[in-house]
């Protein structure tokens, strides 16, 4: 890695069905690859009706907060481990995240929208949909959204803040309303004192790009919005994922420090070039 390893902030268990491997696995894996600290942020319950097949159930939070509190102790003083989640944005189930948010304690949590309406628009099994819905409608509605998880003061980093480009479907370059609906959600993420995650799934999946779109970094540094790194790990290999190659966006767009958090509060920390032998091997090179 040129750079040196920021935390990563997000990662699942097997709790949410869709992701395999224990926290003490999740752990071992970001040791192996050189990181200090990550977060656990599995998909949080939800609300009797919405999203039940892909997120723990109510019932299984606190092992899922054993589990990670567990893993706190065994590796301390080798890797700091927060005890993170990952909430659903869906209007009408704002009281209910609330109070569940609440009810533990949290070094952060991500807020993340997965659905328009009913649309689950980054399920495989519902992409289908992408025939229905007007592209240009499609962004702008999850634009709007994500500007109201910012704005409803239930989290602290806004995930995956492009998701809605999962599957390669792309508005005209120069759709202005669009834009336009990208930048007030920025807005409102800066009004929001939130943090925007830079993500690298969207580097395993068909849009091949890290999500949000380096557009969207580089304005989200000219508003001075902080960001956060996670790697949407799936399965502990997946930790730190690409971590470089956001760090870099990063640099290119003029970002030099991402946000670590701590029972909720938010502190800067630089990202810091390695200092290595590189510059042998360029000056060596063709
Ligand atoms: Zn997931
Ligand atoms: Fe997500
Ligand atoms: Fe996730
Ligand atoms: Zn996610």
């Amino acid at each position: 890695m040129k750079f040196q390893a920021v935390p990563d902030y997000h990662m699942h268990t097997p709790r949410c069905n869709h992701a395999i491997g224990t926290v003490t696995e999740y752990a071992e894996a970001a040791l192996l690859v050189g990181l200090e600290e990550i977060g656990m942020s599995d998909h949080s319950p939800m609300p009797e009706g919405f999203d039940k097949a892909w997120r723990m159930d109510r019932s299984e939070l606190d092992a899922y907060l054993n589990e990670v509190s567990e893993a706190q102790n065994i590796f301390a003083g080798r890797l700091d481990i927060k005890m993170g989640l990952e909430a659903d944005f869906h209007p009408g189930t704002e009281s209910y995240v609330k109070e569940m948010i609440a009810a533990h304690d949290w070094d952060y949590v991500i807020g993340s929208v997965h659905y328009i309406d009913a649309w689950g628009f980054d399920n495989p099994d519902e992409v289908k949909q992408w025939e229905v819905w007007d592209v240009e409608d499609a962004y702008c509605a999850y634009y709007e959204l994500v500007a109201a998880s910012a704005g409803s003061g239930l989290f602290d980093i806004i995930g995956h803040p492009d998701l809605i480009k999962k599957f390669g479907h792309r508005p005209p370059l120069d759709s202005q309303r669009v834009l336009d609906a990208e930048e007030r959600m920025l807005v409102a993420v800066k009004k929001a004192d939130v943090a925007l995650e830079v993500s690298s799934a969207g580097l395993r999946k068909p849009v091949c790009e890290v999500y949000p779109h380096a557009r969207i970094i580089a304005r989200a540094a000219e508003l001075e919005i902080p960001v956060s790194f996670g790697s949407d790990a799936h399965a502990p290999g997946e930790v730190g994922h690409a971590m470089d190659v956001c760090l870099g966006m990063l640099e290119m767009c003029g970002i030099h420090e991402v946000a670590a958090f701590s029972g909720r509060e938010r502190r800067m920390q630089s990202i810091k070039r390695k200092t290595s032998v590189t510059q042998k091997s360029v000056s060596a090179g063709t």
